[in-house]
């Protein structure tokens, strides 16, 4: 116990922590997370929770895997570091990208290696104008993104990002990227149907492109659901609508799948469970599981085959772009969804499974909508179900939840009164029954927390 108070009066003096508010912190008091095994993890106090976020929606094969644990350490024995600049390469870097391109759409063969996701969209920011300049269209600069949308943290990634208070710090957007509507049905959609709100909001990319000229526009970027932004699924009519309009307008897309890669949604990728042909994909977490930093930008050949063949370099990079350690983390990494079938289990088992046990939550008092798709979920909490009336803000009712959730052993994520989950592909379907226990008991304590 000492020892527990000794690390959170050092991490409060010394541990600046993302997205937190550190005042608050210091009065509620850190959770020392000490281990993992599986879905599960332990905090300092001893405490179990079943952790229903994979991390931050990124340990896709579990915790504990001792196989990965050995090839980081073989990796790191024989070349733990070597660039890929400057025409040196390595084996790790080489066999997964190979391996990526494999499991990629088919009209998609190389990988440019990052250390995280925000670097990859800050990557993809660049490759989209380079394309455009290549092909002696320089005025092709804007790139068209939505609001809520949630592409990382650096300069670039929060203002390609659409999240209002992200761009209030820092003075954000940077210029040449602009915001349209989100496909956000249950929040601002409900007075018409999910079909024609999805063909409405797709639309609005179109009034985009032609406000700002189509030789304006160089690439419209977007994840396959928001992860961040509340677990946020088009309607059906929604994807359709957009790839006419990107077509039509010869614009690049970009499909940010820095959550959905590596098989939530019960394929390598969204963009083959949607059946979508984006030109470039985001990706990281899953692609290690979170065992170590890793991201990446897959490529397709429309723009590898122009950067390539016309010519001149692509000033850009970071020192651990292609990291073997890390490529060898995540071959190991996916040779365990490979054996263990576990994108197929997503499609077919446990995923069908998640999603029909998370619907019996929607008939709890609290509950306004469930949602999800393959291994991720959101649950609306709402004050008044049959109007569907949500909590005022003085209430915090997401938050509630949360902390019940934790008094319940689970962890769930609030994105403001909407509960996320998004557990390790891994889980079973008893533990799944667990998770669902566990929420609906949650659900009950936090309606008992809002009465009181
Ligand atoms: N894109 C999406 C869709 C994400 O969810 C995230 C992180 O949550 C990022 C990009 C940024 O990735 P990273 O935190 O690795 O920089």
């Amino acid at each position: 116990q000492d020892t527990i108070s000794a690390l959170q009066a050092m991490d409060a003096a010394h541990h600046l922590h993302p997205f937190t508010d550190s005042a608050d912190l210091a009065k509620r008091g850190t959770r020392v997370i000490e281990r993992a095994e599986g879905v599960y993890i332990w905090d300092a106090k001893g405490n179990k929770l079943l952790d229903a976020m994979a991390g931050l929606w990124c340990v896709n094969v579990g915790y504990g895997r001792k196989s990965i644990a050995d090839a980081a350490y073989a990796q790191l024995q024989t070349l733990p570091f070597y660039n890929n600049f400057f025409q040196c390469t390595h084996e790790p870097a080489i066999r997964l990208a190979s391996k990526i391109a494999s499991l990629a759409p088919g009209h998609m063969n190389r990988v440019f290696f990052t250390g995280s996701g925000s670097e990859a969209n800050d990557t993809n920011l660049r490759m989209v104008r380079r394309y455009w300049d290549l092909k002696g269209m320089p005025s092709k600069k804007t790139i068209i993104s939505r609001k809520n949308a949630y592409h990382g943290s650096t300069v670039a990634g929060a203002s390609l990002g659409g999240m209002g208070f992200m761009h209030q710090q820092g003075d954000l957007p940077i210029p040449g990227i602009v915001h349209i509507d989100q496909p956000y049905w249950f929040g601002e959609g409900r007075d018409m149907s999910p079909e024609a709100f999805g063909i409405k909001t797709a639309q609005a990319l179109e009034a985009k492109i032609l406000e700002l000229g189509e030789d304006k526009v160089a690439a419209f970027i977007a994840e396959p659901f928001q992860g961040a932004g509340g677990v946020i699924i088009p309607p059906d009519s929604y994807w359709n609508e957009i790839k006419r309009i990107l077509e039509k307008y010869n614009i690049l897309f970009i499909l940010d799948e820095v959550i959905s890669g590596f098989g939530r949604t019960g394929n390598w990728f969204a963009a083959q469970t949607l059946g979508l042909k984006p030109d470039l994909i985001t990706i990281a977490k899953g692609m290690t599981s979170g065992y170590i930093p890793m991201g990446g930008v897959i490529v397709s050949d429309r723009v590898a085959d122009v950067l390539i063949s016309d010519g001149g370099e692509f000033a850009h990079g970071f020192t651990y772009s292609g990291h073997p350690v890390a490529a060898a983390v995540a071959l190991e990494n996916i040779r365990i969804l490979e054996e263990e079938r576990l994108v197929d289990k997503v499609r077919t088992d446990t995923g069908p499974y998640l999603q029909d046990r998370l619907q019996t939550l929607s008939a709890h008092p609290l509950v306004g909508e469930v949602r999800g798709m393959g291994m991720v979920g959101a649950i609306e909490l709402v004050a008044d179900k049959h109007s569907m009336v949500r909590f005022g803000s003085e209430i915090s009712a997401g938050m509630l939840c949360r902390e019940a959730c934790i008094e319940s052993g689970l962890v769930m994520r609030a994105v403001g009164d909407t509960m996320i989950i998004s557990p390790p592909l891994c889980i079973t379907r008893d533990e799944i029954d667990e998770l669902i226990f566990k929420a609906s008991q949650a659900l009950s304590l936090t309606l008992e927390k809002i009465a009181a």
